[in-house]
């Protein structure tokens, strides 16, 4: 979608510090890290957000959760000691990026509430 930066990400137009990619999703690390570990998991597709997943997104939704997250925290050294998945969702979710992606955070124990 034009003027997305996430999709301008995924299709190499603006650079990013890859760590995982595949013909469905794409991994980079976070321009302004909240962890020591800190990664946006996102589909190459344009999917606004977690709430306008449909029936064809099942796949890709299993794809980032069953084989792309533990893949990616077993390789950044976080699945022993544990991390946190966080998906803002919309404006009150504190969404800033309209294109779906799953934060990964790790490295450092995290706090409960979120702010
Ligand atoms: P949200 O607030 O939508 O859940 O998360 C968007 C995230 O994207 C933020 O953590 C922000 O730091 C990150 N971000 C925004 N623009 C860029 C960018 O151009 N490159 C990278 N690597 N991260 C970005
Ligand atoms: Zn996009």
């Amino acid at each position: 979608m034009a003027d997305c930066i996430f999709c301008k990400i995924a299709a190499g137009e603006i650079p990013a510090q890859v760590v995982y990619q595949d013909d469905a999703v794409i991994a980079f690390r976070d321009l302004s890290p909240k962890a020591p570990v800190h990664v946006l998991i996102v589909p190459r597709k344009h999917i606004q957000s977690v709430a306008h997943f449909t029936a064809e997104d099942s796949e890709l939704a299993a794809h980032i959760f069953v084989d792309v997250v533990p893949k990616l925290a077993a390789e950044l050294g976080v699945a022993d000691g544990g991390f946190r998945l966080v998906m803002n969702t919309g404006k009150n979710g504190g969404q800033s990026v309209n294109h779906l992606h799953v934060h990964l955070l790790g490295g450092r124990k995290m706090t409960w509430p979120p702010g």
